[in-house]
Order: structure tokens, then C-alpha cells, then sequence
């Protein structure tokens, strides 16, 4: 028998890196790649990227398929023998178009921020007012907007999104994805397909257009899907029983990193916005706020990302400033300086005003003070956006995880238990391919659906 370990994957925008783990959550190999750069070659695609606006000519399958082989090859050999189960996380939206035989790309993936506004209207047409799928950089308008330019003469295809493509690389067995991906957002967030999470199926308005056979199965994410391709796991040495299953979207990923898997406990990313994720019990929408929810089995993952953050600290003091004048602040004392540290005018949440202008003033002579009062003023809009969860329905926070460029100041996270009344405490993982590590372990528990 011998050890079990959990392979996850994943796929980023600029790179890819990997982290396997033992049953108890111990890192037992990381590695990362940066994508080779590769240009498109075949003259149909390159029609293809003239006739649209942002045309691109890297090759990103390509590079994304090279990525994944390389980094099976950078998993340490003693260990491979060892790994029962591989999940993969990527990129939410970014959507790949392939043949439903051979499972090849039929056209150059669109990606996660590519905004196919062409279909718009269609959708618009199609979709309850106000859905997610009503912006450009959705799923459903890619598939529209390949589906309209395509015209009658197509061959049997089917839709996946970049992790179930790679993950399909490895098993073989296509069309299936899982409901993180299917959905991203339920409302008015830019990314979805338009799964309901809530009904277990595509939504009738979907089943009924000509496209909707393109749409892959849904599964849970962290489900097994097949064992590893025979020929991949001889060439790389992996056992011939490894479960590859189903994986997520890589914001999703980096949640489950940090284990806040009971309700009540979330995740703050503090890098140059400010992110919050919480596992609730009930399901929130709120477009004003862009607040929305994701399904996580039998809970609900609901967030929202203010415009403050990082960002303007970045624009005042160099990250070398920033430990040296925190270390400085007295956390225990309250700053009496009320500041609202945008980059920009404009916010959604916790308040929703695009007209909202920066507050940094007064500022005084010691920047320490200074520092303080924006440190301050920052936690106290994480504690307004936290309550705006709770008054929307969500459950009551707990607990606060804390991830990103401001997490390791230990002096911030004081002042925000003092504001916020809760423990919090830093994230002892972020990187969302260890989250896919985890759904590996969860899939370890389950059998292949059949
Ligand atoms: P992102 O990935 O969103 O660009 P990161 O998670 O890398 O951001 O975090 C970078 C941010 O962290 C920067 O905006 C920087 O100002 C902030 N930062 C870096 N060091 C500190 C610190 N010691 N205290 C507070 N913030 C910090």
C-alpha cells in the first residue's frame, strides 16, 4: 500500500505551478513554470484572431499543455508512485471550444477577461434581466459569439473550460466540468455559462437554444471523474489506479487553501484590493454590492472586493516603509484619523457609490500616525463589508484568515481583531494550487460516478 498523496494543479494567467500533499495537508513538493511563449501557426486560426478586435496570436493551449507535462516531469520521482489523486484549478471563464471526438481545440481559447460583446444583445435576449451571463467576458457570449461566427457549418463541438480541458488531458473522458466553473458568479459578476447551482441543472432558457448540447455535464467540484490516462501515467510513472477529478476556479482554489471550512469563517485578501470570502449556510445575491455567492457542497462561499486596499499604500510608501513605520504603531490604540483610501473615485462594496471620492485627509506630520489612521480606516471597512454580508442574510462571521501583500504585517492584523471583534489570524496557506491539492483529497474518499 504505502503512502497516499494529492496532486494539485494550478493554471494562472501568467504561469502554472503545482503542490502535492500528504492526508494530513503537509506540502510534500511545489514547483511553478512560467508559460512558453508559443505563436499561433495554422492560417485558419489567424483569420480567425484578425476577425476579432483584441486578436491574439499566442498559442495558449499550447503553452498550457506543455506547462501541465512539464511540471508532471518536476514531480519529484520517488513521489509519483505515491499520488492517488489530481485536481486542477484555472482560470474562471477562460473557455476553449473543442472538437467533441478528438477533444482538440476547434478555435484559440477565449480568455477569462475577453470580452465578446457581439453576443451580447443575444444573451440579453435569452437571459433573466440582470444575470450573470449579461457582460461580455461571459462563457455563454463566447459560446454565442463562436456560435454566430461559425454559421452552419460545424462540426460536432463541445464547450470546456481551461481546467476541465487540462484535466481531460489527463483522463480522457470529455465533457465534464464542475459547478465552480459552470457558474463562477450567480449575479451580475462577468464570468458564468449560467449553471444554477440551487437546481442542479442549466437553467431552461439555456436547454432550449441550439447551443446547449455544447454545455458539459456539472459535477461537485473535488469528484472523481476517471483514473489517469494508461499511457500518462506509464510514461510519467504514476500508478494506474490515480483519480483525476474534477477541480475549480482559481480564486475558489485559494480559499480553500486557508481551510475555512466551517460556516462563519472567511478569508480576507488584502493585496491591492480588498477581497472578502465567507462560508455561509444561505445563498446571497446583491448586484448593487456585487455581492454574490458560490456553491461549496452543501454551503454557500459568499463574497464581495472593495476598491481599497493595497494599492494606495503602494502609491504613498514603498513595501520597506511600510514594515518600518508599522512597527512602530501602538495596534492597541485607536486612531481617531477617519480616512476612506481609494486609488480612484469609486466603490461597490460595502458601499456602493461609483461617485465615492478618496478620504485621505488630514494627514499628519508623522507618518506613522498617518499609516495608522489608513491601516485603521481600511479594517473598519472590512468590519462595514462583513456586517453588509451578515445584513444580506449571510452567516455571521467568526473567524478571519487573512491573505495576500498585507497579511504579513502583524501589527494590521491587530488593529483588525480590535475592529473587527473577532480572532484573525494569517492564512497558513494561500496558494490556490494547494486548494486543489485538497479537492484531490476529497475526491480520494468518493468513487467514480459511473
Ligand atoms: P496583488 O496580488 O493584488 O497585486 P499582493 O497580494 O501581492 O497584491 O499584495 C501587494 C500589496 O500588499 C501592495 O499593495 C502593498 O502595498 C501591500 N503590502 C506589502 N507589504 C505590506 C505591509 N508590510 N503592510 C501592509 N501592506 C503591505
Amino acid at each position: 500500500e504505502g503512502e497516499r498523496l494529492y496532486l494539485g494543479f494550478d493554471f494562472g494567467t501568467s504561469g502554472a505551478r503545482f503542490a502535492i500533499i500528504d492526508k494530513d495537508g503537509a506540502i510534500r513538493a511545489e514547483a511553478k513554470r512560467e508559460y512558453p511563449l508559443f505563436v499561433q501557426l495554422l492560417i485558419l486560426r489567424f483569420l480567425f484572431v484578425l476577425s476579432r478586435k483584441n486578436g491574439e496570436s499566442r498559442d495558449w493551449v499550447r503553452s498550457w499543455k506543455e506547462t501541465l507535462f512539464s511540471l508532471l516531469e518536476d514531480v519529484p520521482l520517488d513521489i509519483r508512485k505515491h499520488v492517488v489523486a489530481i485536481s486542477i484549478d484555472g482560470t474562471s471563464a477562460t473557455t476553449l471550444i473543442v472538437d467533441s471526438y478528438t477533444g482538440e481545440p476547434l478555435w484559440r481559447p477565449f480568455l477569462y477577461n475577453e470580452s465578446c460583446s457581439d453576443a451580447l444583445p443575444v444573451v440579453k435576449s435569452i437571459a433573466p434581466p440582470n444575470h450573470t451571463v449579461c457582460t461580455g467576458s461571459s462563457t455563454l457570449c463566447k459560446l454565442v459569439s463562436w456560435w454566430n461566427h461559425v454559421g452552419s457549418d460545424k462540426k460536432p463541438a463541445l464547450l470546456l473550460h481551461q481546467a476541465d480541458w487540462l484535466l481531460w488531458l489527463l483522463h480522457g473522458k470529455l465533457g465534464v466540468t464542475d459547478y465552480n466553473n459552470a457558474l463562477k458568479a450567480s449575479f451580475n459578476k462577468s464570468i458564468t455559462v449560467g449553471y444554477d447551482p440551487e437546481v442542479d441543472s442549466y437553467p431552461s432558457w439555456l436547454v432550449c437554444q441550439p447551443y446547449y448540447h455544447l454545455l458539459p455535464s456539472v459535477l461537485a467540484p473535488g469528484t472523481p471523474i476517471a483514473c489517469l490516462k494508461e499511457e500518462v501515467g506509464n510514461k510519467y510513472g504514476f500508478q494506474k489506479d490515480c483519480v483525476v477529478c474534477t477541480g475549480t476556479t482559481d480564486s475558489i482554489a485559494a480559499f480553500l487553501a486557508a481551510r475555512a471550512s466551517q460556516p462563519g469563517k472567511a478569508v480576507t485578501s488584502l493585496g491591492s484590493t480588498l477581497a472578502i470570502k465567507l462560508l455561509s449556510n444561505t445563498r446571497i445575491e446583491d448586484s448593487r454590492f456585487g455581492v454574490y455567492s458560490h456553491r461549496l457542497d452543501d454551503k454557500w462561499l459568499v463574497g464581495g472586493a472593495s476598491n481599497t486596499g493595497g494599492a494606495i499604500l503602494r502609491q504613498l510608501f514603498t513595501d520597506n516603509q511600510l514594515e518600518k513605520l508599522s512597527e512602530q504603531i501602538n495596534p492597541s490604540q485607536p486612531s481617531p484619523l477617519d480616512y476612506y483610501p481609494l486609488p480612484k473615485a469609486g466603490e461597490r462594496f460595502p458601499v456602493a457609490d461609483p461617485n465615492l471620492a478618496p478620504r485621505l485627509h488630514p494627514r499628519p506630520e508623522n507618518d506613522v500616525e498617518y499609516l495608522h489612521g489608513i491601516l485603521e480606516s481600511i479594517a473598519r471597512i472590512e468590519a462595514k463589508a462583513y456586517e453588509l454580508l451578515k445584513e444580506l442574510g449571510a452567516t455571521q462571521v467568526e473567524e478571519v484568515f487573512t491573505a495576500g501583500g498585507g497579511a504579513k504585517n502583524e501589527k494590521w492584523i491587530k488593529i483588525r481583531e480590535r475592529v473587527l471583534g473577532l480572532p484573525v489570524s494569517r492564512a497558513n496557506q494561500t496558494e490556490a494550487a494547494y486548494g486543489a491539492a485538497l479537492l484531490a483529497k476529497k475526491a480520494d474518499q468518493q468513487n467514480i460516478p459511473s
